[in-house]
Order: structure tokens, then C-alpha cells, then sequence
């Protein structure tokens, strides 16, 4: 018998919000895992992909941003997220926005990023520049910093340079079993994903007046001879912000449905039967026995 010689390993996916980390996941899974939004602050979970390339599994996370308003319940539970994703990884990849690298990257990489030697920086979003050889100079001022080992330009969006990325991680990663079968794309829950889903088209159907204040729980969830049945209440925080959510005579709650059922349906591969409902939870954000109701876990003591 040949010798055996798995990978497999965790790489975490970190960097201020907007900057890509979500585009980058989806792109390098090939499937539509985590949601993105030209809004900051889309992702509110840890969530997991795994990409198996022959012998080598790779376990991602996709972490919220770091933010700077520590006072609301749900940036803490957000940074905490973040920072947990930062130890007991065995890659991790810093994202920034083309070539912003800004005090609070230095910040984020100083306080977490100790002499890591597997850390990628990835210089997202490249198809912005439009003077290509800002890049050089770029690359060579941060690589004085030593905090990683490699940097790596990309576009995730157009999809330029992901196969390096791809060898930076593979080089990186320890020997050791596969977690996940080889075909496993993700083990979020389908019903984490069906919130997710939902949440997505609240935020591109509403504009800017509700930003991220919105929740969504699913309250039923259940597959029956090729039919999914999901009820699902959408959160939000006012009574303004609800009538926003549903529209004259409820056209764009509708359309958040449509639009999530097309999708949903497109996963799951069934058809789907969505009731969508809206509640106002007052102050649901500032509320941590709230949001822990809600399914987010806050940890003990702070
Ligand atoms: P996250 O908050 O870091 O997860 O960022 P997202 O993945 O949600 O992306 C934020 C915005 O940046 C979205 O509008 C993306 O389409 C856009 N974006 C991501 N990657 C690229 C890229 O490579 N080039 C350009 N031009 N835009 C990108
Ligand atoms: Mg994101």
C-alpha cells in the first residue's frame, strides 16, 4: 500500500468588515456558503467550509470584522467571534481592501498576531488599483513588519490569483486525518443557512435605513416528500423599522420572500413553502439574555 500522507487543517479568514473575507470564502468553495453585502457587518457568525483538494482538507472559518464600538452586546459577541478565530487555527489569512492598511490593521495584527509564521496576508480587491506598481512598494513596506510569512495580491471578486492563495494554505497545512468527508462543503446547519438567506434579502431589499438590526429565527423547518416548510420571523428593533420591512400593502416583505424562496429552493433542491412573519423586539441588540434566546451564544463571564 502507498504511504499516506493526509493535511488537514484549520484557516481562519480575518481582517476588518467590507474588505472581501466573505467573496474570498465563497469563491475559494465554489459554492455560496457565507452571505455578502456591500454593507459592513453581514456576518454575524462563525461559520465553516471545507474544501478538499486530493489528499489536503482544508477547514475554513469566516469571522465578523473587528469592530471599534465595543458597547453593544452584539459587537462584543462579535469580536469575540473574532478574536476565538485567531487562536487554534494553523493558517491564518489577513484580508485587507486593496492597499488600505490602516492603524487598526496594525492594531488587529499586532495584538493577535505574534510571530505567527503561518500567516497570509491577502491584498484583496487588486482589480481597484488602477496604478499597478504602488503594488511592489506596497508589498515590500509590509513585508518590513514581519507578520507574515506570505502576501499575496488577489481578487476575489474576479477571481485573480485564488490558486496561489490555495498553494500558501496547502504548503501551510499540518499532516493529519480529514474531519469532513470528501464532498462535504460546510457543516452550517441548512437552517442557519436558511436565516442567513433571508437576513441577505432583508438587507438588499430595505437600503440603508435598517443596517444590521435585524434578526431572523427559524421557527420551523422541515422537509415533506420534496417540499420544505419554513416559518421564519424577521427581528427588528422598531415599529418604523417594521413597516419598512413589510411595505404598502406588504410588497416588500413579498419580495424578501420570493426572493429567499428562489434561493432557498435552488439549495436545497426541493420546492419551498416560506411564511415570513415580523416582530419588533425592542433594544434586542443592547439585550444579552436576548440574544442568547436568539441562538447566540455569549460565553459566561466577560
Ligand atoms: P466582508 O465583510 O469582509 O465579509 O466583505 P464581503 O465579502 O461581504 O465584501 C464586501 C464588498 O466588497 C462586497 O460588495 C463585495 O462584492 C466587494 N468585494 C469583495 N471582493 C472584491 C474584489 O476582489 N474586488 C472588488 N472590486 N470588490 C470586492
Ligand atoms: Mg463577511
Amino acid at each position: 500500500m502507498p504511504q499516506q500522507s493526509k493535511k488537514s487543517g484549520y484557516i481562519s479568514i480575518v481582517g476588518k468588515t467590507n474588505v472581501g473575507k466573505s467573496t474570498l470564502l465563497n469563491e475559494i468553495l465554489g459554492q455560496k456558503i457565507s452571505i455578502t453585502s456591500r454593507k459592513p457587518q453581514t456576518t454575524r457568525h462563525r461559520l465553516l467550509g471545507v474544501k478538499t483538494i486530493k489528499d489536503s482538507q482544508m477547514i475554513f472559518i469566516d469571522t465578523p470584522g473587528f469592530h471599534k464600538n465595543y458597547k453593544r452586546a452584539l459587537n462584543r459577541y462579535m469580536n469575540k467571534v473574532a478574536s476565538n478565530a485567531m487562536t487554534g487555527v494553523d493558517v491564518l489569512i489577513y484580508v485587507i481592501d486593496s492597499l488600505e492598511w490602516t492603524k487598526e490593521d496594525q492594531d488587529i495584527t499586532n495584538k493577535m498576531i505574534d510571530g505567527y509564521r503561518n500567516s497570509i496576508l491577502a491584498i484583496n480587491k487588486i482589480d481597484k488599483i488602477k496604478n499597478k506598481e504602488e503594488l511592489l512598494p506596497f508589498i515590500e513596506s509590509i513585508s518590513k513588519l514581519k507578520k507574515f510569512s506570505d502576501i499575496i495580491p488577489i481578487s476575489a471578486l474576479k477571481n485573480q490569483n485564488i490558486l496561489s492563495l490555495i498553494d500558501s494554505i496547502l504548503i501551510k497545512l499540518p499532516g493529519g486525518n480529514h474531519v469532513y468527508p470528501e464532498d462535504q462543503v460546510a457543516d452550517i446547519s441548512e437552517k442557519f443557512l436558511a436565516s442567513e438567506i433571508i437576513r441577505e434579502k432583508c438587507i438588499t431589499r430595505v437600503g440603508d435605513e435598517l443596517p444590521y438590526r435585524i434578526s431572523v429565527s427559524i421557527d420551523k423547518f422541515k422537509e415533506e416528500n420534496k417540499v420544505t416548510h419554513i416559518d421564519a420571523t424577521l427581528f427588528v428593533e422598531k415599529k418604523s423599522q417594521k413597516g419598512m420591512l413589510i411595505g404598502s400593502s406588504g410588497s416588500k416583505l413579498k419580495s424578501i420572500g420570493t426572493a429567499s424562496r428562489l434561493e432557498l429552493e435552488d439549495i436545497y433542491e426541493t420546492k419551498v413553502m416560506l411564511n415570513l412573519w415580523v416582530k419588533v423586539k425592542s433594544g434586542w441588540t443592547d439585550d444579552e439574555a436576548m440574544l442568547s434566546t436568539m441562538g447566540y451564544d455569549l460565553g459566561k463571564s466577560s
